[in-house]
């Protein structure tokens, strides 16, 4: 399929009905972007967007990225490569473990070339000798910093609110490196506050200045704010609460989380919502930036 047809698509807009929502007297809304594509979803199709409409114009055979083992951007571009059929080459944080996580055999299957490099080798946005020679080793591949992050993937994050057709008062976004929401800050016409939600422990800092490093202008700081206290022990960690959180909203509301991201910022939202963090009569907009392909069984 022709890129720019598939990318030319756009998610639907749902709202929720929950109990502490209503008696928080707020309307609470969710941006559906884990609808997107089953395999290249939320956020990680906004931010291959560009990269993928870009690539498929030069001259490059396919694209070499970096993630963890459960990382959705390594899946997202592995099943980008198998749709489009462009070649992908996914680096490993961490030794080839004896059994392959679900993702990395998914990616596998997909025809993702992988290489692994032991977390010593490997540091976040640090590239080792090793590493930098393995990309460099690939001229004819366009790379994809972990995460993937870059200029393009901005660009697409920015058009989540783009044709949204009301005003929230708040719009609320799970963070990684904040990215995502430093796209949805960029494009921001709406007067909303975007709340984030790390799920990563001690992380704010590093988010801070990557939103703060693209920003259009100086005022757009004061339209968002990080919430901690929501990563529930740092990233990938859980505890039976989040998880009989997620059953519970999942069957009231039929739309699926995980408890990597989505989880734990959409625990956070009613968390608030209980503690009256947002002010009667407040639209409230999350958006999904889908994972599911990490969800737990
Ligand atoms: C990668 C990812 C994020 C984090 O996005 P950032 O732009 O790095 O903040 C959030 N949610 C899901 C589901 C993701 O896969």
């Amino acid at each position: 399929m022709d890129p720019l047809l598939f990318f030319s698509s756009n998610s639907p807009l749902q709202k929720v009905f929950l109990p502490e929502i209503s008696e928080a007297e707020l309307q609470l809304f969710i941006k559906r972007d884990d609808l997107l594509h089953p395999g290249i979803s939320g956020n990680k199709w906004r931010k291959l967007k560009y990269n993928i409409i870009n690539l498929k114009t030069s001259d490059k055979d396919g694209i070499i990225t970096l993630g963890g083992a459960f990382s959705n951007h390594l899946h997202a571009v592995a099943v980008a490569g198998d749709h489009f059929g462009f070649h992908t080459i996914g680096i490993v944080r961490g030794e080839k473990p004896a059994s392959l996580s679900g993702t990395l055999r998914l990616c596998e299957e997909l025809g993702m070339k992988l290489y692994y490099f032991s977390r010593t080798e490997y540091r976040k946005k640090l590239l080792s000798r090793e590493i930098i020679d393995l990309v460099n080793f690939h001229p004819n591949f366009l790379y994809i910093p972990e995460g993937g992050e870059n200029e393009l993937a901005k660009k697409g994050c920015e058009e989540i609110l783009t044709d949204l057709d009301f005003q929230p008062d708040f719009v609320c976004v799970p963070c990684g490196t904040g990215t995502t929401l430093g796209g949805m800050l960029n494009a921001e016409k709406l007067r909303s506050k975007i709340i984030g939600f790390p799920v990563l422990k001690g992380a704010e800092k590093s988010i801070i200045l990557n939103i703060e490093s693209g920003l259009r202008s100086e005022e757009l700081k004061k339209s968002y704010s990080l919430v901690s206290g929501y990563h529930f022990g740092g990233y990938a960690k859980y505890n039976a609460e989040l998880l009989n959180f997620i059953l519970q909203f999942e069957k009231l509301t039929q739309i699926p989380l995980e408890q990597v991201y989505t989880g734990k910022m959409m625990y956070g939202i009613i968390d608030l919502a209980k503690k009256g963090f947002f002010k009667k009569g407040s639209k409230i907009l999350a958006i999904h930036t889908g994972g599911m392909q990490g969800r737990l069984p």
